[in-house]
């Protein structure tokens, strides 16, 4: 983030749409964080993004207001429009909790998708992985027990945003990134983040951005 000291613009002068106003009114965000005035007009303009931001920063919303204001103007309905990858099920279900709260005045749904579920839970996950649903939080290595069954349909995708990057490659997710991607549609925009820059994450950036 740069340290730019000009003044924040609102909601919206980003140009997002009626319902998500109302939804951050109602969770109390009066402006945008500096990550979020640096994020949503770029994603807004259809550009991929590699951010910087650690927890704390508002990173979840910059990422996930464009992605939902997008979806909403261009819904199309029976295809996964996201796809949030993320290192921790405690991250995918605080995710999971921020969509719940921007998307109450929308029509969207969302699932988390993380290990150590019941089988109800995984009959729910496959459902939707068959059939779509608007935005999927995962953690990698559930996905891909889903992607080897073969029935993960991705070909629709519009956003893929990788979230917590250098923790995932820390953790040892790289090779389930890589199969992953392999896996979805290559017209997507997608987003990067991460705490820190190092050259790992330079090199995953320059492949998939
Ligand atoms: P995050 O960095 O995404 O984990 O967000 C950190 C905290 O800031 C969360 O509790 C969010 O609900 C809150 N938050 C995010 N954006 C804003 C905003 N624009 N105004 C006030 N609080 C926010």
């Amino acid at each position: 983030m740069s340290n730019d000291v000009s003044p924040l613009p609102s909601f919206r002068d980003l140009a997002l749409i009626e319902p998500l106003l109302k939804a951050l009114d109602d969770v109390g965000y009066e402006t945008p964080s500096p990550i979020q005035a640096q994020v949503i007009p770029h994603m807004l303009q259809g550009k991929d993004v590699l951010g910087q931001a650690q927890t704390g920063t508002g990173k979840t919303a910059a990422f996930l207001l464009p992605v939902m204001n997008q979806l909403l103007k261009n819904h199309v309905d029976g295809q996964t429009g996201a796809l949030i990858v993320v290192p921790t099920r405690e991250l995918a279900i605080q995710i999971s909790q921020h969509i719940e709260g921007l998307s109450y005045f929308t029509h969207l749904s969302s699932l988390a998708i993380y290990g150590g579920n019941s089988g109800d839970n995984f009959i729910a996950e496959k459902k939707a992985l068959q059939l779509g649903a608007d935005i999927i939080v995962c953690t990698p290595g559930r996905m891909i027990a889903h992607l080897n069954m073969g029935y993960v349909n991705m070909r629709g995708l519009k956003f893929l945003v990788l979230d917590e990057a250098d923790r995932m490659l820390d953790m040892g997710f790289q090779d389930d990134i890589n199969k992953i991607i392999k896996a979805i549609s290559t017209q997507r925009q997608t987003l990067l983040f991460s705490a820190t820059m190092p050259d790992k994450i330079r090199q995953l950036a320059k492949r998939i951005l």
